[in-house]
């Protein structure tokens, strides 16, 4: 049946208007699901191979189930995409931001596709050397890095460490100089742009903890240390260390992004100061890190650029804006964490109770909203509660083609709202029981997990050629107990 025929297809009343009334979600899942998910003759969803009843079987739910072939390809796209974009002129490294999701065999697959490492605290770090990055290939972020982190990463022979502040600057310098060692330093710069999804904010002064602004310093009087903006005064205090290296300058200007016109706005900023710097010092600085952020899909309604189209349209900003400043490009480099993640992980869970609620529509009439509760919710992902965030699912242990219902996913918890997906259409046959996927759960889902209501965390599986292998194995009541020591008397 088409979708746009028959009574079911009239958008319900509370349904957003982005959200398609559909009578079969084989269209969600061609765009949402990893690359190597498909469904099985009996219709079961099966995902790099495996055949998700089987791995809820063996791993219990919620569980995190991520590709390994989709994560494998879309860190090439970056890499490959970048490469070509800025041949001959310069060559690229990108970064996984391993806050988005982060395990050794991860970091396994990271090395492979010739990708390097961000991390942005020492657990991080650790992690990232305990799954085989070279140091010199792993950057460290944060915007209050203890000294132990600092020491911590140079004496591991840290590729370089991105300051946020004067203090750090100076920080680094004392404790590398303690260590007799140089260190590897790029400045994170906030450029007054802001980005997110279609839209960007450019502004003279940004409103957060993150970087050193490009405005000159309203808080300071001037006098000859504090003259020019906090930006250029780190530049100024890094290239008077001894043991400072200053490989280059770094911006980060949001999250979920679509349009690559922010990224080129903050690019072009970045390289104005770097020309800047060159007048004023003769150094030509290395290297210029645009940052991650870049947008995946977790609804229908969202559409990404390709990696090829953000690094095209970088690539020419960037070289034309070095060639009116009459310098070379630098070595460039990307973070993107969520971009390559995202989309190769899924969520599984099992549907346990439902609920019709009749809820007031604005024009005064009354509709039912079907609440379909899961065995996971706010604990295994925390988006919906801290961003409002998007999500979409679709029934993975059985194909149902017919009646859809507007329905909402909610959790377990003991919060109203706890909620996974806010708006989808599922069959209305979904009972208990039921397997739900839901899609694009590979960045920041395991990263922001917690207990809450004394849950255990689920097992991260990845799937590759039919086989699975548990990368984070579930966690356990015991073990959450044995972190509680006894009552004193
Ligand atoms: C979070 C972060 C990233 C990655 O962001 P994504 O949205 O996952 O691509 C990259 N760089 C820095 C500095 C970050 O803080």
């Amino acid at each position: 049946m088409s979708q746009q025929e028959g009574p079911m297809t009239t958008p319900h009343p509370l349904a957003p208007d982005w959200l398609t009334p559909i009578t079969d979600s084989a269209g969600l899942e061609h765009k949402l699901l990893p690359t190597d998910a498909h469904r099985t003759g009996e219709g079961v969803l099966s995902i790099g191979g495996v055949d998700v009843e089987r791995l809820a079987a063996e791993h219990g739910t919620p569980l995190y189930v991520i590709s390994e072939a989709d994560f494998r390809a879309r860190a090439r796209a970056f890499r490959e995409a970048f490469c070509q974009a800025f041949a001959p002129e310069t060559e690229v490294d990108v970064f996984y931001a391993g806050k988005s999701f982060l395990s050794t065999q991860v970091v396994g697959w990271v090395v492979d596709e010739g990708l390097c490492v961000d991390t942005a605290s020492g657990g991080e770090l650790a992690l990232a050397l305990a799954g085989g990055a070279d140091p010199a290939r792993v950057g460290l972020h944060g915007n209050n890095k203890s000294d132990a982190e600092i020491r911590r990463a140079l004496q591991a022979g840290i590729g370089r460490i991105i300051a946020d502040s004067l203090d750090e600057v100076q920080r680094i310098e004392q404790l590398a100089g303690e260590l007799g060692v140089t260190a590897p330093v790029m400045l994170r710069l906030t450029p007054g742009v802001h980005a997110s999804t279609h839209e960007y904010i450019a502004t003279a002064h940004e409103d957060q903890k993150f970087g050193l602004s490009l405005a000159a310093d309203v808080t300071a009087e001037t006098t000859a240390e504090t003259a020019g903006s906090p930006a250029e005064r780190a530049v100024a205090l890094a290239l008077d260390s001894a043991h400072i290296e200053l490989r280059g300058l770094h911006c980060h200007i949001g999250s979920q992004i679509f349009e690559p016109t922010g990224f080129e706005v903050a690019a072009t900023k970045l390289i104005a100061l770097l020309a800047k710097i060159r007048r004023d010092y003769g150094v030509e600085l290395a290297e210029l890190d645009l940052g991650g952020g870049h947008g995946i899909a977790y609804t229908e309604a969202d559409e990404p650029r390709s990696p090829q189209e953000i690094a095209e349209a970088l690539a020419s900003t960037v070289k034309a804006a070095c060639a009116q400043h009459g310098l070379s490009v630098p070595r460039i480099s990307i973070e993107p964490g969520r971009a390559i993640v995202g989309p190769a992980g899924v969520t599984l869970y099992r549907v346990g109770v439902q609920k019709d609620v009749g809820v007031d529509t604005p024009d005064g009439d009354t509709a039912v909203r079907r609440y379909v509760a899961v065995d996971g919710g706010m604990s295994d992902n925390a988006r919906g509660v801290l961003y409002d965030a998007d999500y979409s699912a679709v029934l993975a242990g059985r194909r149902v083609i017919g009646e859809h219902v507007l329905s909402r996913v909610v959790g377990k918890h003991c919060e109203s709202g706890d909620i996974v997906v806010r708006d989808v259409y599922l069959p209305a046959a979904t009972a208990r029981g039921d397997l739900l996927a839901v899609p694009a759960t590979g960045a920041y889902c395991h990263s922001l997990s917690s207990n809450y209501n004394w849950l255990p965390r689920p097992a991260v599986v990845s799937v590759s050629d039919g086989v699975a292998h548990t990368m984070i194995r579930r966690e356990t009541e015991d073990e959450m107990l044995s972190r509680d020591t006894g009552w004193a008397r």
